[in-house]
């Protein structure tokens, strides 16, 4: 057993991962802060109706613990939820997660790291590794008078499960693949449904499909089948982000197609030219749904497009002067993809903090270490691949770059972190490379993209990552101390 003591930030997906791979190498003593009350991260935060993962099932688990029971292609939401509060467990994750523990402060005291938790208890360690997602700071739309709406107003995050919604006239602000699952689930369901779009989106048509319970039978007794299953599916997202990129002219062509053909769907001329975006395939990140356009058209569902000017407490007002009276305002806005590790105040060495490191912008050397935090690792950090990719596969291979860094960090009782100037070679590469993704010249706005208009995600295609991530770090490129000096002889 390694004498390392780790701190993880985080019961999610990743934050399981990272325990459970620690643990596999001997490195026992570790401990999962998590601020909520269950493991499951986004998958707890999100239960809005509708809600499922737009990455295959198959794939969207991990590698190691493919899942036999999955009910559908692309699984609901509490399904993924309870697969990973049941790896948690199976995997002996469960016990290390102290729950309802926000970590508040970090300081790294020239050997550890010091935590400092909201409720003012502390704790320490030698490793920290942030698992926080990104995805996790809500955005509120800035539209003026948001707080007179006297009806029931929340953020897709947020879901009141206590207001009833099927007499219920429901506003919906986004157009976002959040949005686009919730008009599927809602719409002719409920009393009236109204779509407020800023922006129409492009939507790929995958057809849903469910498992019969022979299937699933199958699945348990003949893991290979599973396994052809995640293969496909790793494949069909890497072919799908390669066409997005425009790295695959044939794949490209196909998948315009594919949405093009879906739009048609849409009868009424009007309402589908409202639809049609006037940007690229593939700039926001790609909407897969088999039945957004049906929904759309579905009765008392109404797409709306002039500008909201103001909410009062009615409900909307849009620009063409039209009150748009609502019982409850769903707020689809998305998040704040800046916030990483954040709002957890961290400082490293010589007093530096993250807030100063960061005040430009985010950075991370290779996407997981960050100059003068020292053995300080982030999965998902700045530049980490995003889009329409398992984010469990780019977790499983940056845990494996992180344990490659901490095996480094056992073995010599060092300090490492990233070299400031590779750092900046690193993210110039790569914001180079950035400026020429559809993502920057495909002629739309998305969250994707920095205050300076550069996409702030991995430009290039996955099989690149894995290389940079599978092919562990150059320890040259970092500044690294030994902690304890031999005593004198
Ligand atoms: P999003 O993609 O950021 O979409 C936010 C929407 O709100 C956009 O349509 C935006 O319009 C609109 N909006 C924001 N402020 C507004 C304002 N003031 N007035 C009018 N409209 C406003 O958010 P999201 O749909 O929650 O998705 C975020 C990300 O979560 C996704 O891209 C994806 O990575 C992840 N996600 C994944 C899945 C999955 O199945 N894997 C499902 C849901 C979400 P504009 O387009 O005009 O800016």
């Amino acid at each position: 057993m390694m004498k390392q003591k780790t701190i993880i930030i985080g019961a999610g997906m990743s934050g399981i991962l990272a325990g459970y791979c620690l643990y596999k190498s001997g490195y026992r003593d570790y401990t999962i802060y998590e601020k909520g009350d269950s493991v499951g991260g986004t998958w707890r935060e999100n239960s809005y109706p509708g809600l499922h993962c737009d990455v295959p099932a198959h794939h969207y688990s991990y590698s190691f613990a493919l899942n036999p029971d999955w009910s559908k292609v692309f699984a609901p939401g509490p399904e993924i939820w309870a697969y990973f509060d049941r790896q948690a467990r199976q995997l002996g994750v469960f016990d290390h997660i102290r729950f309802n523990s926000e970590i508040a402060d970090a300081r790294w005291d020239g050997a550890k790291w010091n935590i400092t938790l909201k409720d003012g208890s502390t704790d320490s360690s030698d490793i920290l590794i942030s698992a926080t997602g990104f995805l996790h700071q809500i955005v509120m739309p800035d539209i003026p008078g948001l707080d007179t709406f006297a009806g029931h107003k929340f953020h897709t995050a947020r879901w009141d499960h206590s207001v009833a919604l099927d007499d219920a006239r429901i506003g919906i602000i986004g157009t976002g693949s959040t949005a686009v699952q919730i008009v599927s689930a809602l719409a002719g369901r409920v009393r009236n449904l109204e779509l407020f779009q800023r922006t129409p989106q492009w939507v790929l048509n995958v057809p849903q499909t469910e498992f019969s319970a022979e299937q699933r039978a199958d699945f348990a007794n003949r893991p290979e089948l599973m396994q052809a299953l995640y293969d496909e599916a790793a494949h069909f997202t890497r072919e799908t982000t390669r066409a997005v990129m425009g790295l695959d002219e044939e794949g490209r062509a196909a998948m315009v197609r594919n949405c093009e053909e879906n739009l048609a769907r849409v009868k009424d001329p009007e309402l589908r030219a409202h639809l049609t975006p006037d940007y690229a395939v593939g700039c926001k990140r790609l909407i897969m749904s088999p039945d957004f356009y049906e929904a759309i058209q579905r009765p008392r569902t109404e797409l709306i497009t002039a500008g909201i000017e103001r909410i009062v407490p009615e409900g909307v007002l849009t620009s063409d002067g039209v009150l748009h009276e609502l019982d409850v305002l769903v707020l689809a806005s998305g998040f704040d993809p800046t916030a990483y590790v954040r709002p957890v105040a961290m400082t490293g060495e010589d007093g530096r903090t993250l807030a100063d490191i960061w005040a430009e912008q985010p950075v991370a050397y290779q996407c997981v270490t960050v100059p003068h935090m020292p053995n300080f690792f982030m999965i998902g950090g700045p530049y980490s691949p995003v889009g329409n990719i398992s984010l469990v596969l780019m977790a499983e291979w940056q845990v494996d770059y992180i344990m490659k860094c901490i095996a480094y960090i056992a073995e010599n009782d060092a300090a490492m972190s990233p070299d400031p100037t590779a750092t900046g070679g690193y993210i110039a590469e790569i914001r180079a490379a950035a400026r020429k993704t559809i993502w920057a010249t495909g002629g739309c706005r998305s969250w994707y993209l920095d205050a300076e208009g550069v996409p702030a995600i991995y430009p290039y295609p996955s099989e690149i990552f894995r290389e940079e991530t599978l092919g562990g770090p150059d320890f040259s490129k970092f500044t690294i101390r030994k902690l304890r000096q031999p005593e004198p002889v």
